[in-house]
Parts: structure tokens; sequence; C-alpha cells
């Protein structure tokens, strides 16, 4: 089969306003940036408040292994396969970060013949949002070293400056610095860093706010760190949010593209899943759900992180009523899960199958706690048996489910028809009664331990005085009501990224947490998070370069 890169160029995009015409987006709706990619104009979003919803549907998957599992290939998938069966579907996704490309080789655009395009565009610079965010944070980060030099009448605590700067790239080298050397006109030196700009709190702000006055009450509500006697200072206290809701007025519009098979795709917006929630934009949903009959979008990591967070903050804060949901799980990592390693993944192992469901049933429970129906999609990769995917389909059975065969990375839309009718059915029988797992009103901790036992099933959550001071200090001064948005490792339920399947009985311990007052949540840190990446010793940047007819070589 021929590559991702050789898929994509091979196919034939339509212009883009032909796309939107398929959601009757006029093309003065439509800001072009070139033919194949636009914003879709905020004045024209204004104008589709009082519509219908369509049913919006979440793909998440099983715990993943270092590969990945197919989700957004998925949600490519089944909004083609939604649109092959008649119905009027759109996707959701989130914008890939720059840095990452040039690291390991790898898009985040789909897969195969379930893809989005322009693919290059989409994972490099795109519509330019992630250079907004990044103009936007840093503008932030200058003024608060430039009030600080004119004489901090703030009394802003140069050790005590949480708000950090940010680039899209990999830079191992920037993750801690000193700023202001060089003497008395450069200003004080302090201690700084910078993260990944998918890891800003401007990421996750956008991601969350309704329109521009919501984006500049959150991005004034921002702290940007504490004076002596630890009370905050905020962006607003600073003067920032309104240069800041300027810079980011175009990368709030959402971005339309197109599948492989010309079906309309938002990609917009694209959070950390760890320190922030992971998920494409709120706009961008809502703006499709007035628009298509049926919403696909995806959620970052396994469900227990994902789709968590899906719920219980971007569906929570905006009001979204999920109608069903997807859990992809694939042979591969359903073997993993029940214990076998990497490079045995070749050999047909229905024992080891069968065991690594009990991670599948796990998710399965877990997601219609949230009062929404659910179907397992088998993403089929090319070593799968007829025997591995019989057990699946068999377990999920027995857990009152379907498990349904989807060849969309070899087939496209024709491999995801029978998936599209099972999610329409159980769409239309109505069963979603969505809740999030807890109430606005519940104490901060009890948040905590209710996710980590309900979700995680660990028997406890653990935290040190400090932490719990921290919280009390913080539902002291309003923040009581936030939800939580939980950072640990994806590959497992625990905190220990080795321990597979569905480990009970463990105790999850809380390292720190940090206050995102803009975004409106708390982090609670439970492992090592890293908020900018590396490079690895052979980056893939090594081979990228432009080819004889001026094509990208060496980048997927
Ligand atoms: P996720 O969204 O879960 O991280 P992706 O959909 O981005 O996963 O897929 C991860 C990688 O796996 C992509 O490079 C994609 O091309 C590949 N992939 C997905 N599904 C299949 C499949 N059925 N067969 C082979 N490769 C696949
Ligand atoms: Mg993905």
């Amino acid at each position: 089969m021929a590559s991702d890169i050789e898929i994509a160029r091979a196919a034939s995009m339509q212009p883009i306003n032909e796309v939107g015409e398929k959601l009757g987006i006029p093309p003065s709706a439509l800001e072009n940036y070139g033919k194949t990619k636009a914003k879709v104009r905020a004045d024209f979003i204004e104008t589709l408040k009082d519509r219908p919803d369509g049913k919006l549907i979440l793909v998440t998957a099983i715990n993943p292994t270092p590969a990945g599992e197919g989700k957004t290939t998925t949600t490519v998938g089944l909004g083609d396969g939604l649109n092959r069966i008649g119905k009027k579907a759109a996707i959701c996704l989130r914008e890939p970060s720059l840095g990452p490309c040039f690291g390991m080789k790898g898009g985040a655009a789909g897969g195969g013949h379930a893809q989005v395009v322009p693919m290059e565009d989409i994972n490099l610079h795109f519509t330019g949002d992630f250079h907004a965010i990044t103009s936007a944070h840093n503008l932030l980060s200058a003024l608060i070293d430039n009030h600080i030099y004119w004489g901090n009448e703030l009394e802003i605590d140069p050790r005590r400056v949480v708000w950090r700067r940010v680039m899209d790239m990999n830079d191992r080298a920037l993750r801690q610095i000193v700023c202001s050397l060089g003497g008395v006109a450069n200003g004080f030196p302090r201690e700084a860093g910078f993260d990944i700009t998918v890891a800003s709190e401007i990421m996750a702000i956008l991601c969350l706010a309704t329109d521009l006055d919501d984006l500049q009450r959150r991005l004034g509500d921002i702290i940007i760190g504490y004076r002596r006697d630890k009370t905050a200072v905020t962006a607003r206290d600073l003067n920032a949010d309104g240069a800041m809701t300027v810079l980011l007025k175009e990368a709030m519009q959402p971005n339309l593209v197109q599948t492989l098979e010309n079906n309309p795709a938002f990609i917009h917006g694209g959070p950390f899943a760890n320190i922030a929630h992971g998920c494409n934009s709120v706009i961008a949903t809502q703006t499709a759900l007035k628009l298509a009959d049926y919403v696909v979008t995806e959620a970052g990591f396994g469900a227990d992180l994902g789709a968590e967070k899906f719920f219980d903050i971007k569906c929570r804060k905006a009001g979204l009523e999920p109608s069903a949901a997807v859990i992809v799980a694939t042979i591969r990592a359903l073997k993993m899960n029940g214990g076998v390693k990497k490079d045995e993944l070749g050999a047909e192992n229905v024992a080891a199958v069968k065991q690594g469901c009990a991670n599948l049933g796990r998710h399965i429970d877990n997601v219609k706690q949230f009062g929404v129906p659910v179907v397992v999609a088998i993403n089929h990769f090319s070593g799968d048996t007829e025997a591995e995917i019989a057990a699946v389909k068999a377990y999920a059975t027995e857990h009152g489910v379907e498990a349904v065969l989807c060849r969309h990375w070899a087939d496209g839309s024709a491999g995801t028809e029978e998936l599209a009718r099972k999610v329409v059915q159980l769409v239309e029988n109505g069963g979603a009664q969505f809740g999030p797992l807890y109430s606005d009103d519940m104490p901060l901790f009890e948040k905590i331990q209710t996710i980590c036992r309900r979700i995680y099933r660990a028997d406890d959550a653990a935290a040190d005085k400090a932490v719990r001071d921290q919280l009390k200090k913080w539902t002291e001064d309003g923040f009581g009501n936030l939800p939580i948005c939980m950072a640990k490792t994806q590959y497992s339920f625990s905190t220990d990224p080795n321990l597979r399947g569905a480990p009970t009985g463990h105790i999850v311990p809380i390292r720190e947490v940090r206050l995102s007052a803009g975004a409106g949540f708390i982090v609670v840190i439970c492992g090592e998070i890293m908020t900018m990446p590396g490079l690895p010793r052979v980056p893939s940047a090594n081979h990228i370069r432009l080819d004889e007819a001026g094509l990208i070589e060496g980048l997927f």
C-alpha cells in the first residue's frame, strides 16, 4: 500500500468553497487561505446561534500503545462513512503541533485512506493559529518583564513569576533559562523557561472560549505570578488582555478543510492532553453542530484521560450533550494490554487478546457512567486474524455493546459503513443521558478522588499537606467550583505506564497542582509531565528536504 503522504498527494481536492457549500456555508462566510483551506468568519457563526444542534459523537480509545491506536484515522473514517450512507456529517479535530514533526516521523492528520488534506499544510504552518497563540503568549511574557523593569508598580515577585515563554518547536535547551542578563538596560535577571506552544494556557483558553468577549475575559484571568505576600497578579492587572485578544482575533475562527473523500472537516486548536484537556476548540464543535446533522470529534489519549476530560471539562463548560461514543481498539494494543511484548505482536495470540479485553471492558463501563451509549470500533491492521477479531466481538457482546470491524485505513468510507450505521442507530435510539462525573460544588480533593476511584479504579488518591493546603487556599479564593484536569500517563489506568490491562488496588499519588485560572480548570499532576519535548538522537529533520519537483521529502 502507498504511504500516507503518497495517498494524500493523490487526493483530488475540491475547492474549499465547494466543501463549505455542502454545509450551507456561503463563500462570503469563508476567509480563504489558498484554494483548499479557509476560516469560517465569526460574523457568520454569530448568525447560526438559534439553529438546532446536530448530534455529537466522541471518538476515544483504549489505553494506547506507543504506536497510537488510530483515533484520528477512525474519526475521519467514521465521518466519511456517515456521509457515504447519506448523512450530513462533519468531523472536528485538533491542529497538529509543528515541533514533533521534526523529531519522530509521522503526522497527525489520520492515515491510509482516512486522512484530512492538504496534509502537509495541516501538519506545518496551516493557517497560522499556533503562531498567533505563540505571539499572544510571548506578548504577555514581555509585558511582565517590562513591568518589572519600569519600577514594578504591581510588586510582582520576580521569583514567583509562573508565566513562562513558548515556542512551537521541540527544544530542550530552553526548558530552564535565565533571562534579562547583560546589565542594567536589560532588566532584572531571573529564572525562566520555555514550553511548547500546545502547552500554553492560551491554547486551552482559545479552545474553551465561546466568543471574543469570553476569550478576553479568560485571558484577563490568567495568573502570571505572585507578590511577596503570595497574592496573585493577573494578565488583566498588566492591561494585557486587550492586545492579546487582538492577536488572537483571526485564530479564534475555526479552520475548514476536507477529508480525502471531500467531506467537511474542522481542524481548530490543539491543547496538550495532559496539562490541558486535549480537545479541539469549542467554537469549532459548536459551529459544526449548527451546520451538520452528525459531528464526529476526537479526544486525545485513552478514554480514562481523553474522554473523561472531554465530558467533565469541555462538555460541562460548553453545554454539549454527546449522543454516542466510539471506543477504538486494535488487536495489537489489546495484545499489549494482555502482556505481549512489542516485537511479538505479529504472531496470532487469541489468549492475550482476551486478556487485554479487560482494558477495553473498563473503558466501556467508564464511558457508560457518563450516560453515553458506546460502540467499539476495531481498527483493522493487516496482520489481525479472524480468531482474534472474533474474540473481541464476543467480549463486547458479553459486555452489552457491539464491536464493529473497520477497514477505513485500507478502504476509506467503504470500510466504515457498518460502524456508521451502528452509530446512527445508537443516536436514533436516543439512549444518551449525558451527565458529568462530579458536580461543580464538590470539594476539589473529592473531585480528584472521584476520578481516581471511578475512572482509574484506584483505592484512593494520595497528596501531601502542601497539595491539600493549596487546594484549600484556591477554594477560599473562589476557584473551588472549577473542574479537574488530570495529568498522568496515558498508557495505564494507574500512574505506572507499565501496568497495562485493568489494574485495581493502586493509589494515585498527586505530585503537584496548578491553577489555570483563565482556562478554568485545576491541573493535577501525577507523574513526570514534559511541557517542552526534546528531539531524538537522529531527528527526522535530518532527512527532510525539498525534492527536484519542489515536494517535501522525509516528513511523513
Ligand atoms: P491516534 O489519533 O490514536 O493517535 P492516529 O489515527 O493518528 O492515532 O494513527 C496513528 C498512526 O497509526 C498513523 O500513522 C496512522 O497512519 C497509523 N494507523 C492507523 N490505523 C492504521 C491501520 N488500520 N493500519 C495501519 N496503520 C494505521
Ligand atoms: Mg489523534
